[in-house]
């Protein structure tokens, strides 16, 4: 679909409204806010585990600890992810304009690439829900270092680096499945979901739990929902108004 799409420009004529009249906005984000700045998604269409099934492994906390292999897996795939070094896209400096507007309460996202704060979200208004991928932690004790300082030892020839302080397995600080969320971190994000008007949902098919429950706890608590991603989400019948297409063309339309 293209904004010259009469159906599509009602709907975003619509969305704008609901989003003009909102003064509490939490916009929850996933993966496809990202595709555009060289980030592949998993379940999209050209996502990671769409092509390659077994991927989904490595973002399994039971295969990690008891695989050294699936973690050797894991860093060469660190060291190979465009991640690192990508920018931010058009659809994550629109989400910096609303928090310029005022309106922005809160920005959950699902993403562990770091690019809502590199595109001028305060990191206060932000919560990585999923952690972050720009920081790597031991498993057994408090050894946290910044992702730099393991890639190094890896380009330096190692295959599956040990903690220095305690010889505990090492694993970025994100939050893989078969892991409990951060408490605080889902709590904050629940009381931000009861008290917006209005969520925005974006490039996410809202099927990962407990996060995907932010969009019917909020339209239980009286807010408006609007969904942008470029195909259907789970939660597309609890929507006020939702927009198919492209996130970095449609999302500055939506909130200039
Ligand atoms: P997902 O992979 O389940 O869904 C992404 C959705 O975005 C898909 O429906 C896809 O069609 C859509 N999409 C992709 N690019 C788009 C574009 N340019 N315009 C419009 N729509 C687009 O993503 P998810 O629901 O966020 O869940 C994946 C999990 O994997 C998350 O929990 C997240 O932690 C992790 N993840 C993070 C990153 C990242 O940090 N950038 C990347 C991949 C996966």
């Amino acid at each position: 679909m293209t904004k010259s799409d009469p159906s599509l420009a009602n709907s975003l004529a619509w969305a704008k409204s609901l989003l003009n009249h909102a003064n509490r906005v939490v916009v929850l984000t996933g993966a496809g806010i990202s595709t555009d700045s060289g980030i592949p998604d998993f379940r999209g269409p050209q996502g990671l585990w769409t092509r390659d099934p077994e991927a989904e492994k490595l973002s399994d906390i039971r295969y990690y600890l008891s695989d050294p292999e699936i973690r050797k897996k894991a860093w060469r795939s660190r060291v190979e992810s465009p991640a690192m070094g990508s920018r931010p896209n058009s659809g994550h400096c629109a989400l910096v304009v609303l928090e310029q507007r005022g309106v922005l309460d809160t920005l959950v996202t699902q993403n562990i690439d770091g690019l809502h704060q590199l595109a001028g979200n305060t990191a206060e208004r932000v919560i990585e829900i999923h952690g972050t991928m720009r920081f790597v932690r031991c498993m057994s004790c408090s050894y946290r270092v910044p992702m730099g300082v393991v890639l190094e030892r890896l380009n330096a020839g190692e295959a599956d680096p040990a903690c220095p302080e305690c010889g505990g397995i090492l694993k970025s600080a994100t939050i893989s499945f078969g892991q409990n969320l951060v408490p605080e971190d889902l709590a904050q994000a629940e009381e931000a979901a009861q008290r917006c008007d209005l969520l925005l949902a974006v490039g996410s098919t809202l099927s990962v739990y407990p996060v995907a429950g932010l969009v019917p706890l909020a339209k239980q608590s009286g807010a408006k929902i609007v969904i942008v991603n470029g195909e259907p989400t789970a939660m597309d019948s609890l929507a006020d108004a939702v927009l198919y297409g492209g996130i970095g063309e449609l999302l500055p339309s939506l909130i200039d």
